[in-house]
């Protein structure tokens, strides 16, 4: 059984109680997990709270910094491992958990080179003053994690709180921690004193909770459902302290006649594929130039109907998708476009012989889907494509905003100066141009505007927002 881990150790909840791991090949349980609750999460938060006052605390930045490059080496070096641990818990094709793999490690070296590089300032004041602007970490900060890239999230999340001297408590998601726990064993393993890092699995209404509304924490970090961000957010509220969200999104491409089709086809759908649609920056909407909408949907389907699912193992496009709520899900959306009679314009197969348990979906291309629909404004975390077409650029705007997200969009366009007109009017915390979520993006500072959430991550400005400032006025004469 796999077991959390609290203060340097491995231990069980301490009600002793579990919850089964299901496999999302056959919905079979291969494992079982701790199901923490309140009082676990005591537990990790007071060891949090000490190791900010013992050896952790009392590391210089550059020590800090060491012991995260150090953890990205043995992530590296344990590559193959993590993968398939990867894999196997969350569904997707290895090659997709490998890359994942990769991008966690380069979590691990960007925050650990840039722990001692965020620096504070000296201000010109009034005579016989000397002004110093410090930058202190916040203490305690609590990470709750979704399910579709447990190991990058982790990363993403605790790599920059880690560097500025924060001591971290993680709620990985109940479909998906194994990847956390075993991180926080080679964090261990590494030289990272007790209580830095803590991870407590459970439920989310139990041990996410209580984590969110513990009066011994100092920030909040939460990816996941926007129904779950707004209690989080409500917790934070009463203890006061900062939250930062990201609550998923809606993310179009907006295609112009003049673009590079060989070159957009590809990348838009894979853009919606990739993880078999479960990535909150999935490109699940195309807007297309009316004039070029036959031609974009003819290479489109052809791409469509070469998409193949599979397990893991055999490392096809999709994997599955990673429980059944999330596969009734999917298909709940593809009725409700079949009772709107919308185009199923191409789908892609789902090799013969799965197991009829797991939790396989057909990745579909929709097209003239209207923008009020449900497949055009709701989240389906699915290999779904809803497309549209447009007359003029400012039609193309007003429906590439007209959903209440803002996370991630493209544009795609030869002309320059429409480049930076689309790209400058798109409410979106990221715009591509002739390009979509490329290279994992750690560098790039990351995050929503809308009901997408709020605060940044990754990139330097992650470092600025688990940390804060203190100004230090001198009055010396
Ligand atoms: P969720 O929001 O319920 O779960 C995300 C995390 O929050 C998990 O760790 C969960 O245990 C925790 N959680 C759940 N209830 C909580 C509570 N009351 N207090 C504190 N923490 C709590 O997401 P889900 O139900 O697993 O997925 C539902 C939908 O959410 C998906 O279909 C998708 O649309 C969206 N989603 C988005 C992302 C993203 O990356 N933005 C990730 C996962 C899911």
């Amino acid at each position: 059984m796999a077991k959390m881990f609290i203060n340097g150790q491995s231990v069980s909840a301490q009600s002793g109680k579990v919850l089964d791991v299901l496999s999302p090949v056959d919905g079979k349980k291969f494992d079982e997990i701790p199901r923490g609750e309140k009082a676990d999460i005591d537990l990790a938060v007071t060891a949090a709270n000490n190791a900010l006052v013992s050896a952790w605390g009392k590391l210089t930045a550059l020590e800090r910094g060491r012991l995260l490059v150090k953890l990205g080496e043995k992530v590296l070096a344990n590559h193959e491992e993590l993968a398939l641990l990867e894999a196997r818990d969350t569904g997707k094709p290895m090659t997709t958990a490998r890359t994942d793999i990769t991008v966690l490690a380069r979590y691990f070296e960007f925050y650990g080179s840039g722990s001692d590089k965020i620096h504070g300032m000296v201000l010109p004041f009034l005579n016989g003053y000397t002004v110093n602007v410090l930058r202190e970490p916040l203490g305690v900060t609590a990470h709750i994690i979704p399910w579709n890239y447990p190991a990058q999230m982790l990363g993403r999340s605790i790599a920059p709180a880690l560097a500025m001297g924060n001591a971290v408590v993680v709620k990985p998601a109940e479909d998906a921690c194994l990847t956390p726990i075993r991180i926080a064993e080679l964090a261990r393993d590494v030289g990272f004193p007790e209580g830095a890092i803590n991870i407590v699995t459970g439920l989310g209404e139990e041990a996410g909770a209580a984590l969110s509304e513990h009066p011994g924490i100092n920030f909040i970090s939460f990816t996941g459902s926007n129904e779950v961000g707004v209690l989080v957010q409500r917790a934070a509220a009463k203890n006061v302290i900062k939250c930062v969200l990201e609550l998923g999104g809606k993310s179009p491409h907006v295609v112009f006649g003049d673009c590079d089709l060989d070159r957009a086809v590809p990348i838009i759908t894979r853009g919606i594929i990739a993880n078999t649609g479960q990535t909150c920056t999935a490109g699940s909407r195309l807007i297309v130039e009316r004039s070029i909408y036959p031609q974009i949907m003819e290479k489109l389907a052809k791409q469509f109907s070469q998409v193949k699912v599979g397990t893991p193992d055999m490392d096809l496009d999709c994997g599955p998708v990673v429980n059944l709520a999330q596969r009734e899900r999917v298909e709940f959306f593809l009725k409700e476009a079949q009772k709107s009679n919308i185009d199923v314009v191409a789908q892609g197969v789902i090799s013969p012989g799965l197991p009829k348990e797991g939790y396989y979906v057909t990745p579909t291309l929709l097209g003239n889907v209207p923008i009020n629909h449900r497949c055009n404004q709701e989240e389906i975390f699915g290999p779904v494509l809803a497309a549209m077409s447009f007359e003029t650029e400012a039609e193309a705007i007003a429906l590439a905003n007209g959903t209440d997200y803002g996370l991630m969009a493209a544009v795609w366009t030869e002309n320059g100066g429409r480049q930076q007109r689309v790209s400058k009017s798109i409410k979106a915390g990221q715009v591509y141009i002739n390009s979509f979520g490329a290279g994992g993006g750690v560098e790039l500072p990351f995050g929503g505007v809308k009901k997408s959430g709020h605060g940044r991550e990754k990139g330097f400005l992650a470092l600025e927002e688990v940390s804060a400032t203190k100004t230090v006025i001198n009055y010396h004469g």
